[in-house]
């Protein structure tokens, strides 16, 4: 059984979960520095063709300090929102670096990016009509939809038929005429297949896609891959990563053959996400309740579906430990079936169903691996709960408070109360 981020394998460094939550409180977000770095290395290197860029896809994670290491290590960045611009700057990306990639935003949300000299792409005829409007003479991409999709998830796949994103195929010949309307300079060509892939064979069909298509314009500087490399989420059972070797060498070769005959310098880029920042976080929570219901075993606790949707949204799955007195519990003989349920007021919140874990007490610590991506990011205050804080133990092993956790207050700060 693999497990690569117990507290066996130092993710806590000297902390145990257990002084964690004595120090911050319970439930908490727990970041591992050397993983994070790590995991933009491994994108910075996926190829050998000297210009080539991974840029985050700030959606999967937004803390500022998370944002400022990813930059240290030199990727850039990517927004879907003026609020992630606002974020981005404020963690030191230059605009030059952030690539604005928006779904259905008004003008304004369009200006705030021009304003700021941030490239954008439009992802429909009418966004870039808009953009033209507003922007005529500038600098765009164009987010196309290759026609293929992939994801774990339907709700994760954007592009193939049946997506709202990107301009369909048949469609870029009047996209190539609204760019001539406005005298807009077409810089680069974007695309986004979906989320979470671990065999990399659709992927590289869809580059090989787009990179048809690209030969068609002329003078292009760059050509954006999308996100969507995943993560093994079951590695208690065995999964095995994304094969980066085989997908980086793959890639090189095309790329390189491509650019070689487009007879242009060329910069290509990809979006990961939560290749990224996934495997450095974990959610830690603590059981309040053990309860019978209908012969399943309920573990109650704190770690309701506004600290972590994804099990609610996608059915996705989360490996989970269970810690006690500073340690890990072992799996084995003992584990027990039992579904692991959060505090809030609806039956779907629902962690993890009929899983076998070692027999759990009150006041045991539950670690819910695999949670740095889209976890803080869709965390909310439903029920009134109070988002947690967020910890960072930094490569020196000491830890730091990122991000405080709600207060009360919060919850009342947007009131126009007299
Ligand atoms: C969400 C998103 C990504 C990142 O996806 P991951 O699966 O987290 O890598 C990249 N590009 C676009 C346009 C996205 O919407």
């Amino acid at each position: 059984m693999i497990k690569y981020f117990t507290i066996e394998n130092n993710f806590f460094g000297e902390n145990s979960p257990k002084k964690l939550l004595d120090t911050y409180g319970s439930p908490l977000y727990v970041y591992n520095e050397q993983i994070l770095r790590r995991r933009c290395q491994d994108m910075l290197s996926l190829v050998s063709y000297p210009k080539f860029i991974p840029s985050f896809s700030t959606k999967a994670n937004s803390n500022v300090k998370l944002l400022q290491i990813i930059k240290e290590e030199g990727l850039y960045a990517d927004a879907m929102s003026p609020g992630e611009i606002y974020v981005l700057e404020s963690a030191g990306f230059r605009p030059e670096e952030i690539f604005f990639i928006p779904n259905n935003v008004s003008k304004e949300e369009m200006s705030y990016a021009i304003d700021r000299g941030i490239l954008m792409s439009a992802d429909s005829l009418s966004q870039l009509e808009t953009f033209g409007q507003i922007n005529s003479g500038g600098s765009v991409a164009l987010r196309l939809n290759p026609g293929i999709g992939i994801g774990h998830h339907k709700k994760v796949i954007t592009a193939g038929l049946d997506t709202k994103f990107g301009i369909n195929l048949e469609d870029v010949e009047i996209a190539k005429d609204i760019i001539s309307k406005y005298n807009l300079n077409l810089v680069g060509l974007n695309q986004h297949i979906g989320s979470l892939f671990l065999d990399s064979t659709p992927f590289i069909e869809s580059v090989k896609n787009l990179l048809d298509i690209a030969r068609g314009f002329k003078n292009l500087q760059f050509i954006d891959f999308g996100g969507g490399f995943g993560i093994p989420y079951r590695k208690q059972s065995g999964e095995n990563p994304l094969d980066l070797k085989q997908l980086g060498t793959r890639l090189t070769s095309i790329i390189t053959s491509w650019a070689r005959d487009y007879g242009q310098d060329i910069l290509f880029k990809i979006e990961p996400g939560r290749y990224i920042v996934a495997e450095s976080g974990i959610l830690l929570g603590t059981v309040h309740s053990i309860k019978e219901n209908g012969g399943i075993t309920y573990i109650g606790t704190d770690i309701g579906f506004n600290t972590i949707m994804r099990p609610v949204l996608y059915d996705a799955h989360h490996d989970i430990e269970v810690y006690r007195d500073g340690n890990l519990l072992p799996s084995g003989k003992n584990d027990k079936k039992v579904t692991i349920v959060g505090n809030i007021c609806e039956s779907g919140d629902i962690i993890s169903k009929d899983i076998e874990l070692p027999n759990i007490k009150l006041g045991d610590i539950i670690g819910i691996i695999d949670a740095g991506a889209y976890g803080y990011s869709m965390a909310s205050n439903y029920n009134n709960r109070l988002r947690p804080a967020e910890v960072l133990i930094e490569n020196g092993g000491q830890t730091s408070l990122i991000r405080r956790r709600d207060t009360l207050d919060d919850l009342l700060r947007n009131f126009t109360l007299t």
